[in-house]
């Protein structure tokens, strides 16, 4: 896949929220709603809900993914869903990696490259989500902090490839989740530039096409001078996600 071949990506995740009337009626909305021709378009629901959703936008443009995985095909994992599990039940992607599974879970970077292993042998493209944290911003770190999560998480293990096709990474500053605040446009371009250029490190000529999203408080009055940044090829949406019309017009933002 090269640059020219990056066709946005707006992505949904609802994290724990929708019960089945509600989360089949939101997706049910997003499918005709869409902008089309747009964006690609995922919806991320609750595990709960991925096999539902899948059937209810099937044949329409949206997509379908999870929020995690183990890095397990199957065994003794009270709780948890393999990534083999969100294929059978309809996903085609899945989220790793995101801040709150890591604060709420512990998960490291090195946990997200197994994890991601596992979802590229089940046939799903992940999406691996990085970011500092205020604190770290504050101390002049953010670029490192990438770098280092970019590293643990991707570096390819035995014949496992990581390539622009099986792999979109979205930058998430964890103070911008779900807080209403967002770093200046040109700090997300100056990430989002230097991401790029350290994947080319890691995964040489796949860095040109891989898809790098930009996440944290995305909502329709701020999407259209986000997604207008170079090197920012969609959006991880949160909050946003929750409401049809205002995911619709996020998509909308996204220029092909
Ligand atoms: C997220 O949780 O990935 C996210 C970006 O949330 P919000 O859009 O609500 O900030």
């Amino acid at each position: 896949m090269s640059e020219h071949d990056r066709r946005p990506l707006v992505a949904g995740n609802w994290k724990m929220n929708g019960l089945q009337q509600d989360g089949l009626a939101l997706a049910r909305a997003v499918a005709n709603e869409m902008p089309k021709p747009g964006p690609e378009i995922l919806i991320c629901p609750p595990a709960t809900l991925v096999n539902a959703i899948a059937q209810c936008v099937e044949g329409s443009s949206v997509l379908v993914g999870g929020q995690d995985c183990h890095p397990a095909t199957s065994g003794a994992h009270t709780g948890d869903i393999s990534a083999e599990m969100l294929v059978d039940a309809g996903a085609t992607h899945v989220i790793l990696g995101h801040s709150e599974r890591r604060q709420d879970h512990g998960e490291t970077s090195p946990d997200i490259r197994a994890k991601l292993t596992a979802a590229h042998d089940a046939g799903l493209v992940a999406i691996v989500c990085i970011g500092e944290t205020l604190a770290e911003r504050d101390a002049g770190q953010t670029l490192d902090i990438l770098s280092a999560q970019l590293e643990a998480s991707l570096t390819p293990a035995g014949d496992h490839r990581v390539t622009a096709g099986n792999t979109v990474i979205a930058y998430e500053p964890i103070w911008a989740i779900g807080t209403g605040r967002t770093p200046s446009l040109d700090d997300v371009g100056v990430a989002h530039a230097h991401i790029r250029s350290f994947l080319a490190t890691l995964i040489a000529a796949e860095a040109g096409g891989m898809r790098l999203l930009y996440g944290g408080s995305v909502k329709p009055g701020n999407a259209e001078e986000l997604l207008a940044i170079a090197d920012v090829d969609g959006a991880l949406v949160g909050g946003a996600s929750l409401q049809a019309e205002d995911f619709c017009a996020i998509a909308a933002a996204a220029h092909s």
